[in-house]
């Protein structure tokens, strides 16, 4: 009998490019993923299109998987012979109960991996500047759960050994209880000016952290209003902080930026901004499919030499000439006038022994334009008429797509869109129709960025206020301009 597998892969903390290269592949070969709460969305973004998605954490609206029905879920769809992901935050060794779902498949006899992964503790404290071991400061460490079993929660540990025994403690869970915690400490032998830190959604750009020691930090962390996730770092070490903060040190740190496409020519400029501490998601909405409408395609050949085709993209040649190769015709029986809307549109005519004229050099007299639905729609409202046009790809909305670009604004890991022309902001105006989230909500909880004036004109004629436009291709100007731009910039100490 065909027995599928599961794989139990650790995410890493949160910042997307801290998960593995193993647990990543595997991912993208799931059938069925499994995921909690404290996931970055983007991940999934990752998955096959028919892939079923599995959320198991806690969100308004939704409800909780509970452990037996994780665990029955898990084992139903490997006995159906599918590739099943079980997706946990961090380890899936460290709080992730991945002893107890792997056990069941054992004894069920069903495979499995388990693929670790960056655990909170070790990395939110780095990325906080903190290294949880040194030679001069801490020879040990602990991670320990801050929250226990008993009915209010309190954490039942061996306080004694622990603060004795350990330099460096990092505790999970806990901040609900951090006073317990640092009374305990402090009771079985730790000094109260033992130095505290902590670090909420640690490694991603809203990383915040709260400084003290055994005695002020819970009052600071309640001041600060820090809550899950996060952790509490007890220990020497937290001083070379001082030294040591390069994360939050750098000047994007605090803009999660969302794109709504990926773009080749954005290539630079996303690296630039990753490189100066923002999250950058590059979030392509819609997936593309083919279009199935041979006629259009078989009038081409009937058309005179006076019409011109206008391609819109270098993307859109290649599907063009695929499209043709499919529909078994002769290119050579085309005798329109080709015609590039840029010059990189040129280039890969040229490549392919076509010559065409730029769009600035021709006037047009009878044209169709060839391109990707999203690129007709962008080219009609620049021309404000909606011309012939030949779609070589249909946009297709996917709804688990739809469904992490809501995440990412609803649980604000993004603070700023960041529309680089106009495939962006139809795509953006796209999302508004077809998510159900009110445009008034998604506004209040980001910064609209427009990047160039191109974007900026078709923004507002959809009456979208827009918070800042950005000089295009002044990659330091950006840089400063966001920096400057009060986009939820907060670290507290
Ligand atoms: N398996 C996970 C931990 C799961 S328990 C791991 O290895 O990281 C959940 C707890 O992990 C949270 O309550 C919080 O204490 C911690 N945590 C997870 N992600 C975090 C993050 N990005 N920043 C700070 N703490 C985090």
């Amino acid at each position: 009998m065909n027995k599928g597998m599961v794989y139990f892969v650790g995410a890493g903390p949160g910042d997307i490019d801290l998960m593995t290269v193993k647990g990543k592949k595997v991912l993208q070969q799931a059938d069925v993923v499994i995921f909690d709460r404290l996931i970055n969305p983007f991940l999934l973004t990752d998955v096959k299109e028919d892939a079923k998605l599995i959320y198991c954490g806690k969100q308004p609206c939704k409800h909780t998987l509970r452990q037996e029905d994780i665990q029955k879920e898990i084992l139903i769809h490997a006995r159906k012979g599918k590739t099943v992901v079980r997706l946990k935050g961090g380890d899936p060794a460290v709080f992730g109960r991945v002893g107890e779902e792997a056990e069941q498949l054992a004894e069920n006899h069903i495979n499995y991996e388990i693929i670790p992964g960056i655990t909170a503790g070790i990395a939110a404290s780095m990325y906080a500047g903190v290294p949880i071991t040194h030679r001069n400061h801490s020879k040990s460490f602990a991670v320990v759960t801050g929250h226990g079993s008993k009915e209010d929660g309190t954490p039942q540990i061996e306080w004694d050994s622990l603060s004795k025994g350990v330099e460096t403690i990092v505790f999970y869970m806990g901040v609900k209880h951090l006073k317990t915690i640092a009374t305990q400490l402090t009771k079985h032998g730790k000094s109260k000016e033992t130095a505290v830190l902590v670090v909420q959604w640690g490694t991603y750009s809203k990383q915040k952290t709260v400084e003290g020691t055994l005695a002020t930090i819970a009052n600071k962390v309640e001041q600060a209003n820090v809550t899950n996730p996060a952790i509490i770092v007890v220990g020497d070490v937290v001083k070379l902080r001082n030294k040591l903060a390069w994360f939050d040190n750098k000047p994007l740190t605090g803009k999660g930026i969302l794109i709504p496409s990926k773009q080749l020519e954005n290539k630079e400029l996303v690296a630039t901004l990753k490189k100066h501490g923002a999250d950058v998601f590059e979030h392509e909405l819609f997936t593309e499919e083919k279009v199935k409408d041979t006629l259009s395609f078989k009038q081409l050949t009937e058309a005179s030499s006076e019409q011109e085709l206008v391609f819109l993209s270098a993307q859109s040649v290649d599907l063009f000439l695929k499209a043709l190769g499919e529909h078994e015709l002769d290119l050579r029986d085309i005798k329109s006038t080709f015609v590039s809307v840029n010059q990189e549109v040129k280039t890969r005519l040229q490549m392919v022994g076509l010559p065409s004229f730029l769009l600035e050099e021709k006037a047009l007299s009878d044209p169709i334009v060839v391109g990707r639905e999203i690129e007709i729609e962008t080219f009609n409202w620049q021309y404000s008429k909606s011309l012939k046009n030949l779609m070589v790809a249909k946009k297709k909305v996917v709804n688990k797509d739809i469904e992490s670009f809501t995440r990412l604004i609803e649980e604000e890991h993004v603070n700023t869109i960041l529309l680089t022309n106009h495939v962006d902001v139809l795509t953006f105006l796209s999302f508004l129709t077809v998510s159900g989230v009110s445009k008034e909500k998604v506004l209040k909880k980001v910064k609209v960025v427009c990047n160039g004036r191109e974007a900026s004109l078709l923004v507002k004629a959809n009456k979208i206020p827009i918070d800042q436009v950005l000089e295009k291709n002044d990659l330091a100007q950006i840089v400063e301009i966001l920096e400057e731009t009060s986009l939820i910039k907060e670290s507290l100490s």
